[in-house]
C-alpha cells in the first residue's frame, strides 16, 4: 500500500511514521506546502528514532528500513497513493480546497481512498462537491503511540470505505472506533471543553498552572494535566475545535475562553511555538504567569 500524508506538522509526521512502521506499507509520501516543511517533519521522525536507538529500543537497521519508505516533497509527489490522509490545519475551506486539488490535479489512482484527520469538522461538508467521497480517520497525538483511531462516515461515505479504513487502522495496530458525524466526534467533545474550562479556572485565579495540572493528574489519574495537554495539542487546535463546537451547537457551554483566544492571537500556541502555559525554551518546561510574564513567542512553529 502507498500512502500520502498531506501536512507534515504535529499530526502529519506522526501519522507518516505510523504508516511507515507498518509492514503492509511500501511508500509514504510526506507532503507540505514547502519542501523544507516536509523535510522538517522527516527530521523530527529521525530525531524520535535516534532517541530510540540510543535507548536500544530500535536498531539502526530497523530505523533505516522505516525511514527509507518516507519520501518528502510538495503535494505534487503523491501521484499514486492508495490512501490520502489529510492533516493540514483545522480549517474547512483549506481542507475542501486541498481535497479538490488532490482529486482533480494530483492523484492518478482511481481507487484511492481520501481520509481526513480533522478533529471536529463535518466530514459531509468536507466532501461536498468532490468527485470522490471523504472519510474521517482521526488519529490521536502522538499518533505512533496512541491506540485509538476514530472512524467517521459522512453522509456520502460508502460502507465499504468505512470497513476498509477500519481494516487499515487494525493493520497499524490501532483500535478503530466508528462514531457518528458530530462536532468533535466523541473524544474531543469531551476532552477539549475540559481543557477550555481549565483555562477559565486559571484565568479566574482559582489555582495556578501547576495547581490545575497536578490537581487533575493526582485527583483524576490523568497522565497529563489539562494545561500541559493543551500546550501539547496546540492551543490553536484547541481554539479551532471549541469554535466548531460553539458554532455547530450554538450552545454557550462551548464558548471559547477569552484567555485562550488571546494566547492564540499572540502566537502562544504551546510546544510548537515554545510558549504556552509553559515556557519550553532550551528544552525546558517552566510554568509561567501568562498574563504578566512578557516572554516573546517564537515567530513560527517551524523553529520548535
Ligand atoms: P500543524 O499546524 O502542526 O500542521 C499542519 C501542517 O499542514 C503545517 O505544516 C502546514 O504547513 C501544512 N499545510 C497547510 N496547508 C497545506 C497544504 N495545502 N498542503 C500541504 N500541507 C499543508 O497542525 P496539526 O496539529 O498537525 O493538525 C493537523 C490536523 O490534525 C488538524 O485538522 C487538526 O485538527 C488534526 N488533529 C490535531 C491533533 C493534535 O493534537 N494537534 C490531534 C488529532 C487531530
Amino acid at each position: 500500500m502507498k500512502v500520502a500524508v498531506i501536512g507534515a506538522g504535529t499530526m502529519g509526521r506522526g501519522i507518516a511514521q505510523t504508516f511507515a512502521q507498518c509492514e503492509d506499507v511500501e511508500t509514504v509520501y510526506l507532503c507540505d506546502i514547502e519542501m523544507e516543511y516536509a523535510e522538517y517533519g522527516l527530521k523530527q521522525i529521525v530525531s524520535v528514532f535516534s532517541k530510540k536507538i540510543a535507548k536500544k529500543k530500535m536498531t539502526q537497521q530497523e530505523a533505516g528500513k522505516i525511514l527509507g519508505k518516507i519520501k518528502t516533497g510538495k503535494d505534487e509527489i503523491a501521484r499514486d497513493p492508495d490512501l490520502v490522509v489529510e492533516a493540514v490545519i483545522e480549517d474547512m475551506e483549506m481542507k475542501k480546497k486541498l481535497f479538490k486539488h488532490m482529486q482533480n490535479e494530483i492523484v492518478e489512482n482511481p481507487n484511492c481512498i481520501y481520509a481526513t484527520n480533522t478533529s471536529s469538522l463535518s466530514i459531509t461538508e468536507i466532501g461536498v462537491g468532490l468527485k470522490k467521497p471523504v472519510i474521517g480517520m482521526h488519529f490521536f497525538n502522538p499518533a505512533p503511540v496512541m491506540k485509538l483511531v476514530e472512524v467517521i462516515a459522512g453522509l456520502n461515505t460508502p460502507k465499504e470505505t468505512v470497513e476498509e479504513v477500519k481494516t487499515i487502522a487494525q493493520k497499524l495496530d490501532k483500535t478503530p472506533v466508528q462514531v457518528e458525524e458530530s462536532a468533535g466526534f466523541v473524544v474531543n467533545r469531551l476532552l477539549i471543553p475540559m481543557i477550555n474550562e481549565a483555562i477559565e479556572v486559571y484565568s479566574e485565579g482559582v489555582a495556578d498552572i501547576t495547581g490545575i495540572d497536578e490537581g487533575m493528574k493526582l485527583g483524576c489519574n490523568h497522565p497529563m494535566g489539562p494545561l500541559e495537554l493543551g500546550d501539547y495539542i496546540g492551543l490553536d487546535v484547541v481554539l479551532a475545535i471549541m469554535n466548531v463546537l460553539y458554532s455547530e451547537t450554538a450552545d454557550s457551554k462551548y464558548r471559547p475562553s477569552l484567555l485562550l483566544k488571546k494566547m492564540v492571537r499572540g502566537n502562544h500556541l504551546g510546544v510548537k511555538t515554545k510558549i504556552g502555559f509553559y515556557d519550553y525554551a532550551d528544552g525546558g518546561k517552566r510554568p509561567i504567569d501568562v498574563e504578566k510574564e512578557a516572554v516573546s513567542a517564537a515567530d513560527t512553529k517551524k523553529q520548535a
